[in-house]
């Protein structure tokens, strides 16, 4: 993907662009023929005015890329309709629409740093980088990223995996957690395994990484190996858990997610043997 991160665009701002617009998290898209093609682009004209906390964000192949807020009170045009990011996977374009995940997370941000949250005063924005500083007390704030772990644990010929009271639907997954002021990746990996289900972990070996703009994440993945004890699910955060063999995997989560691709390399682990 060939995205340049920039404060401005090179070129002045009233060439066509892509917009990645926003209400309530959700992406502005349009139809074609009846079928969802991809992020509103380029004439928004009708719609400026009522576009808040517009922000430049870079540009794709060339094309400048935007994103903003749509008022509450202004008419969704005739063919276009809100959708919510994780409806889009498969729908649209990859590549626009993890830098519709990232537009999402600074949206979220602009909005909820409007005030300074040492004084209470208004914000604004940072001329010489992605910030926005306090107009009385100079409090500086940037775009927030919350690093969160995910682990494929291997006991064996098995991998565990367990249903969160976070999904609303049925599958099951890798364990994940967020990262806590102080510790490594690597302890947050023992921590959270243990405190989510009762497991100790040895070989703690990195996998990759993928943003994750629900709502500012960075999911880091990790690979370990069993070390002890037995499974004892911590109800307030897991339905249930249990180890699973390649060969009689539940239903996971979709290709896009880093989860998804901790439990296809354990898949293909299995199959190499
Ligand atoms: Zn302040």
């Amino acid at each position: 993907m060939n995205f340049i991160p920039a404060m401005r665009p090179a070129l002045g701002d009233n060439r066509p662009a892509w917009w990645f617009v926003f209400r309530d998290d959700r992406l502005l898209v349009r139809f074609e023929d009846g079928t969802l093609v991809r992020p509103y682009l380029t004439d928004l004209s009708k719609l400026k005015s009522a576009l808040i906390r517009k922000q430049y964000l870079g540009s794709l192949n060339g094309t400048d890329c935007y994103t903003a807020e749509l008022t509450a009170e202004a008419p969704v045009p005739e063919d276009a309709v809100f959708k919510g990011l994780r409806q889009l996977f498969g729908a649209v374009d990859e590549e626009l629409l993890w830098i519709a995940g990232r537009a999402n997370q600074f949206v979220h941000w602009a909005q909820t740093h409007q005030f300074c949250g040492r004084c209470g005063r208004p914000t604004r924005d940072k001329t010489d980088e992605r910030a926005k500083i306090c107009v009385k007390c100079g409090l500086i704030n940037y775009p927030r990223v919350s690093p969160a772990i995910i682990v494929a644990v291997v006991r064996k010929d098995k991998i565990l995996l367990a249903r969160s009271t976070r999904f609303r639907s049925s599958f099951y997954s890798v364990l994940a957690g967020f990262v806590e002021p102080g510790e490594t990746l690597e302890e947050c990996v023992g921590r959270e395994v243990f405190e989510e289900v009762g497991i100790r972990v040895k070989n703690v070996r990195y996998f990759g990484n993928q943003p994750w703009p629900f709502p500012n994440s960075l999911m880091v993945a990790f690979t370990a190996e069993y070390a002890g004890g037995e499974i004892s699910a911590d109800e307030s955060e897991i339905v249930t858990a249990g180890w699973f063999s390649a060969e009689e995997l539940p239903r996971v989560p979709g290709k896009f997610t880093i989860a998804r691709q901790l439990i296809d390399w354990f898949v293909r682990t299995q199959n190499r043997q």
